[in-house]
C-alpha cells in the first residue's frame, strides 16, 4: 500500500525531530544517541521521502544544512573554501551507481570525452576523526578550523599547534602567501581506550567513540589538556592559489589527487600511507573488500573508504552541489546496527523451558546479512525495552553473534499502540508459565511441553554432542507429532518402519539414521556430558567437568558431598554447581541416565584421556578442537609457524588450502587471493587479536 501524503509528512516531521536532536548530541555534545549506521538510515528516509514530496521539505530539516553550526561561546571563522562533507554509498552497488552517474556526468554534461575505464579513481581510508581545515600564510601555520556548517567552523588553532604530526611551517622554499591544507584529525585506538579508563576511573561521563572522543578534545578550552591526549592527523587535500606559480622547481603543483597526496607529505605532513591510485572501478572494488577486513587490525578508527576523481581537471569540472563534491563518494562499510519496523513477538521455549520473546521486523542488511528475527533475550530485557506493537527498533548484529535487538525509538512510536506483553501461558503446550522472582527467567515447567522435548533433543544431536546429520528440526518435530519419541533415550528404539513413514524419509534414510545413531553411542565422555543440556554446562564446562570426574557417578556424589571440588574447576562457579546439583536432583533425568547405560552409553570415561591429564595436570581446555584453520598473510604478533603449533595445541588443524570445510580463516596484513576465496565460500575470516579471542 502506498503511504498517503499525510502519512509522509508526519513522519518527515517525526524524521526531522528526532535527526536534529541527535545533530545536537553529536555535533554540539560529543555524545550521540545513536550509532551513526542507524542515524544514516533514518537520514536516508527522510531524503527519499523529501525527494519523492519536494513540498515537505521544510527549512529546519537536517538536509539543508551541513554538520553542526559552531558552539556558542567558541570564536568561529569564515571558510574562504566550503569545507564540505561526503555524499555515502553503503555497498558496492550504490558505489557503481555513482560511478555511472558520474561518467555521464562527465561525457554528457561536461562533454569531457573519455571513455569510463580511463576514470582513474584514488581510494582512500574514510578515517573517522574530525575534518580540519589548516591555514598557512607564507609557509606559516596560522589558523585552524573545524568544519562547523562548511561555510564557518570553530577556531581551534591553539588547539592544532599541540598536534605534534601538524607541521607549524612548511617544507616549502617560496611559499604562497595562503596556502590551505585539509585533512582529518583523529584520536587512536589506545588513546581514546585510556582516557576512557581514566574517565571511568574518575567518574566522567565516557565518549561513545573515537571521533566524539576527539571532536571533544578539539573543544577543549585548554591547549595543555589537548596536548594531553595525542591527538594525530591525515592530511588529503591541499588548495593552491590558482595564480600561486611554485618557484622552487623541485615541487610540480600537483595535477591530481595522487600527486597532492605525494606533495603533502613532501612539504611535512603525514599522509594515510595505505591510499591507493586505481585504474578502474573493479580495482576500487577490491580496495573496499580487502580495508572491511583489515580496518580492524588499523590502530585507528576508519568508517569505509572514500573514492575520489583523482585528475583535478575533471574534479573542477564536475564540481559540488551544497552538501558535498560530485567527485568524491565515501562508501561506509556494512552496518552493525540498524533501524526496523517490528512485525510481531514470538515468544520461543528452549530445552530448559525458558520463554525468549523474539521480535520478527522488516528484513534489514545487517554486516553483511539479511536478518528478520531477533531475539530479545529474556522478559526483563521485554520490560525494559518497553516495546510496543509496530515499533521502530534498533538491530544489531555484530559479526558472527547472534541479532538481537537493543533499543526502541519511542519518538517514532505510532499514536495508540499497545504494549507487548509476556504470555502468562506456554505458547507450545498452554501450560501456566513460572517466573520465581523478578530477576529469574519465565519458564515453562512441564516436563512434557513438546517444545522443551525438541530443544532437548535437538541438543542432543547437534554438532558438539552426538553430531547425529540425520536429524534436524523437521524430523524431530514429526518425531515428537507422532508420539514416536518422548525422552532421548527413545531415538534409540526408533524402528526403520516408523521411521519410514515419516514425510519425506525413505528406507534408506531410515537406515543411514539408524546407522548413525548407533555410532553415536560410541561419543566421548565429554561429549555425552555436554549433550544432557545440563542448563549452563556448555561445551567447555563439559569438557571440564569430564576431565576432572571419570564418570556421571563421579560427578554426581561430588556434587552432594564435595560440591567445593566442582566449584574449584576453572570457569565452574556457584551458579553452575547449583544448576547441575538441580539436574540431577530431578527423577527423570535419572531416569534418563538409567536408559542410556542400558542402550550401550559409557556416561564415563573409556578413553585413556585421563591418563593423558595426570601427566599433563594444567587442566588445559581445547578451545579450538576439531576446527579446521587455514592461515594467510603475515602476522604483527607471530610467525605463521607459532601461530600453527598454537592452533595445534589447542585442538584446531591447520590446513593449507581453503575449502568449505574450513572453519576459519586468520587474515594477517597483505592476504591474498585465500582471503578471495573464504569471502566466495562464506568461510569466517578473523585477525590475529580474534584467534587470541578465540584461545
Ligand atoms: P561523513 O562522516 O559521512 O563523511 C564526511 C567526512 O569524512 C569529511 O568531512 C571528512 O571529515 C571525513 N573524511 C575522512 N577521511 C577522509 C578522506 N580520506 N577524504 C575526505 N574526507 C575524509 O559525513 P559528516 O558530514 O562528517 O558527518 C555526517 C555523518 O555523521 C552521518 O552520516 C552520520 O554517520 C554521523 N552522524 C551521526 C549522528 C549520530 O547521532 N550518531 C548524528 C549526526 C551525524
Amino acid at each position: 500500500m502506498t503511504p498517503t501524503f499525510n502519512y509522509l509528512s508526519e513522519r518527515a516531521k517525526e524524521l526531522r525531530d528526532l535527526l536534529n536532536k541527535a545533530n545536537h548530541s553529536y555535533y554540539v555534545l560529543d555524545s550521540p544517541d545513536m550509532e551513526d549506521a542507524v542515524y544514516d538510515q533514518f537520514y536516508r528516509e527522510l531524503l527519499n521521502i523529501e525527494y519523492n514530496n519536494p513540498s515537505l521539505i521544510s527549512s529546519d530539516s537536517p538536509s539543508q544544512r551541513l554538520g553542526g553550526k559552531p558552539s556558542k561561546g567558541s570564536q568561529s571563522i569564515n571558510h574562504n573554501i566550503p569545507l564540505l562533507s561526503l555524499d555515502n554509498a553503503f555497498n558496492l552497488k550504490e558505489l557503481k551507481a555513482w560511478h555511472e552517474r558520474t561518467n555521464k556526468l562527465i561525457n554528457q554534461e561536461i562533454k569531457y570525452k573519455m571513455d569510463s575505464n580511463q576514470l582513474e579513481l584514488t581510494c582512500e581510508l574514510k578515517i573517522d576523526g574530525n575534518a580540519i581545515a589548516l591555514t598557512y600564510e607564507n609557509g606559516i601555520l596560522s589558523r585552524a578550523a573545524t568544519r562547523g556548517d562548511g561555510k564557518e567552523g570553530e577556531n581551534i588553532t591553539s588547539n592544532i599547534r599541540t598536534i605534534s604530526t601538524i607541521p607549524l611551517s612548511l617544507i616549502l622554499n617560496n611559499p604562497p602567501p595562503i596556502l590551505e591544507i585539509r585533512g582529518e584529525a583523529f584520536m587512536p585506538n589506545k588513546t581514546f581506550e585510556r582516557l576512557n579508563l581514566n574517565r571511568k576511573n574518575t567518574g566522567n561521563v565516557l565518549f561513545a567513540n573515537p571521533r566524539n572522543a576527539c571532536a571533544g578534545t578539539l573543544r577543549q578550552l585548554d591547549p595543555k589538556i589537548v596536548a594531553s591526549r595525542n591527538l594525530d592527523f591525515f592530511a588529503y587535500s591541499i588548495h593552491i592559489p590558482d595564480d600561486w606559480e611554485l618557484l622552487n622547481l623541485n615541487f610540480k603543483k600537483p595535477i591530481a589527487q595522487s600527486d597532492a597526496l605525494k606533495f603533502l607529505e613532501e612539504i611535512g605532513f603525514k599522509v594515510n600511507p595505505n591510499s591507493q591510485l586505481k585504474r578502474n572501478l573493479e580495482d576500487a572494488n577490491s580496495f573496499y573488500k580487502y580495508w572491511e577486513i583489515e580496518k580492524n587490525n588499523l590502530p585507528y578508527a576508519t568508517d569505509g573508504i572514500v573514492v575520489k576523481v583523482d585528475c583535478f581537471e575533471i574534479q573542477n569540472l564536475l564540481g559540488s552541489t551544497n552538501k558535498a563534491p560530485r567527485w568524491a563518494i565515501a562508501v561506509k562499510y556494512p552496518a552493525e546496527e540498524k533501524p526496523t519496523k517490528l512485525k510481531r513477538l514470538i515468544f520461543q521455549v528452549g530445552r530448559t523451558g525458558a520463554v525468549t520473546p523474539v521480535a520478527e521486523f522488516e528484513p534489514v542488511l545487517l554486516a553483511g546479512t539479511t536478518v528478520n528475527r531477533a531475539t530479545l533475550h529474556n522478559a526483563k530485557r521485554l520490560a525494559t525495552l518497553n516495546l510496543h506493537n509496530q515499533d521502530t527498533i534498533i538491530v544489531r548484529k555484530a559479526g558472527e553473534i547472534i541479532p538481537e535487538v537493543i533499543n526502541v525509538i519511542a519518538e517514532l512510536r505510532v499514536s495508540d499502540a499497545s504494549l507487548v506483553q509476556l504470555p502468562k501461558n506456554c505458547p507450545e503446550c498452554n501450560s501456566k508459565l513460572v517466573r520465581e522472582t523478578a530477576e529469574a527467567v519465565t519458564k515453562c515447567i512441564n516436563k512434557k511441553c513438546p517444545a522443551v522435548l525438541k530443544g532437548l533433543l535437538l541438543h542432543w544431536v547437534s554438532k558438539g554432542s552426538m553430531n547425529i546429520d540425520g536429524l534436524g528440526e523437521k524430523i524431530i518435530s514429526q518425531l515428537i507429532n507422532n508420539g514416536y519419541v518422548t525422552s532421548i533415550s527413545d531415538l534409540y528404539k526408533l524402528e526403520v518402519n516408523s521411521l519410514s513413514s515419516l514425510e519425506r524419509f525413505g528406507k534408506k534414510s531410515a537406515n543411514n539414521l539408524l546407522v548413525e545413531l548407533k555410532e553415536s553411542i560410541k561419543k566421548p565422555w565429554q561429549k555425552q556430558l555436554y549433550g544432557l543440556g545440563i542448563p549452563l554446562v556448555g561445551e567447555a564446562n563439559a569438557k571440564s567437568l569430564s576431565q576432572e570426574f571419570n564418570s556421571i557417578e563421579d560427578l554426581s556424589k561430588a556434587i552432594i558431598d564435595s560440591p567445593e571440588v566442582v566449584t574449584n574447576i576453572y570457569g565452574i562457579g556457584n551458579e553452575i554447581a547449583d544448576s547441575i546439583s538441580n539436574w540431577f536432583a530431578d527423577t527423570q533425568n535419572i531416569l534418563l541416565l538409567k536408559e542410556l547405560k542400558i542402550i550401550g552409553f559409557s556416561l564415563g570415561n573409556t578413553s585413556n584421556f585421563n591418563k593423558n591429564k595426570s601427566e599433563d595436570n594444567t587442566n588445559k581446555l581445547y578451545p579450538l578442537e576439531g576446527k579446521v584453520i587455514v592461515l594467510t598473510g603475515s602476522l604483527n604478533s607471530m610467525t605463521r609457524n607459532e601461530a600453527k603449533q598454537i592452533i595445534e595445541d589447542a585442538g584446531g588443524k591447520v590446513t593449507s588450502s581453503i575449502s568449505k570445510n574450513t572453519d576459519y580463516l586468520i587474515a594477517g596484513e597483505n592476504s591474498g587471493s585465500k582471503l578471495q576465496k573464504a569471502h566466495e565460500l562464506g568461510i569466517t575470516i578473523i585477525n590475529e587479536k580474534d584467534l587470541k579471542l578465540l584461545l
